[in-house]
């Protein structure tokens, strides 16, 4: 009797369960699904604006062996960089994507400079970097150093110069630098932190080949990504 009892209950039990489950409304099923998706994909990615220093009928500096010109190494660097940082879940705006100028029509760096400013207003980035190389008398002179311009910009300086130092500037150079304050348009016209990366100089052989080689760029790049991320992150 106490068997049948128990059978009866669950026989019941089940019923009810099936029941329930075949009335349950679409919309309360329905309803339980965003609760699943995974939170990353609705948080609004960080955006970072990456800026290739000169283009078009600008050049910047050139190579002292080869002639290369800066204008395509930062553009190099800036796309690598930008997919890494895809990668790493922020969303990249870059003010260039080809060897031209970012202003169309013809070459006017005035309208240049205006037209980067312009995309950078429009993407509201939590962090604008742009690429340079460098150029100094004395051909021995070497390294990654950055550039800054105001009071918002100093924290982003710092951590980057620090993280560029430890992971690039000390284990090749034996020396570290500090970032340095100056005026420069693309690190004072927007409210973002706005830093330049001097990414080595183009007066020197040894960082001319480093900087023209594809796998030296990734690995600049991805050092980049981590000292942001470290800033970011504080
Ligand atoms: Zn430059």
């Amino acid at each position: 009797m106490f068997k049948t009892i128990k059978l009866t209950t669950i026989v019941y039990v089940l019923a009810a369960v099936v029941l329930v489950g075949a009335l349950t409304p679409a919309f309360v099923i329905a309803g339980r699904k965003p609760k699943e998706t995974p939170a990353f994909s609705e948080k609004p990615r960080t955006v970072v604006v990456l800026d290739a220093g000169h283009g078009g009928d600008d050049p910047g500096v050139t190579g002292v062996r080869t002639g290369v010109k800066e204008s395509d190494l930062n553009l190099k660097t800036a796309l690598v960089l930008g997919d890494i940082l895809s990668s790493a879940g922020y969303k990249a705006v870059q003010t260039r994507l080809t060897e031209g100028s970012t202003a169309e029509g013809a070459f006017d760096k005035d309208a240049d400079m205006q037209a980067r400013k312009a995309v950078i207003e429009r993407a509201n980035p939590a962090a604008v970097i742009s690429l340079h190389l460098n150029k100094y008398e004395d051909a021995s002179r070497r390294g990654i150093q950055v550039f800054y311009s105001t009071d918002a910009s100093e924290a982003l300086a710092t951590a980057m110069q620090k993280h560029l130092n430890d992971k690039m500037n000390v284990p090749t150079l034996g020396r570290g630098f500090e970032p340095i304050r100056g005026d420069y348009y693309i690190a004072q016209c927007t409210d973002a932190p706005s830093i330049i990366i001097e990414c080595g100089f183009l007066s020197s052989p040894i960082d001319e080949a480093l900087v023209t080689d594809a796998s030296y760029r990734l690995r600049l790049a991805s050092e980049i990504e981590a000292g942001l991320t470290a800033y970011l992150a504080e």
